[in-house]
């Protein structure tokens, strides 16, 4: 999968998707190299098993995230 333009210059990863404040998936635009960030903030290679914990991660955000969003509605009005 890599290709030359890696090699030699090295990954260009963009966010692919946004997990939690503090967890990106990440893909290679020349190579399409998909990295996560594991709990120790460095980047990993993102493997099935990664691509589950972000995605139970993620469920947990968005629930945290809407609670949030739920109590400052009710705090304004
Ligand atoms: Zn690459």
């Amino acid at each position: 999968m890599k290709t030359v333009y890696c090699s030699i210059f090295g990954h260009n990863y963009v966010v692919s998707k946004k997990i939690t404040f503090h967890v990106n998936e990440y893909k290679c635009t020349h190579c399409h190299l998909e990295m996560t960030t594991n709990s120790n903030g460095e980047l990993t290679p993102l493997t099935p098993k990664f691509r589950e914990i972000n995605s139970v991660l993620e469920r947990i955000h968005k629930r945290r995230k809407s609670r949030r969003m739920e109590g400052l509605l009710v705090f304004e009005h």
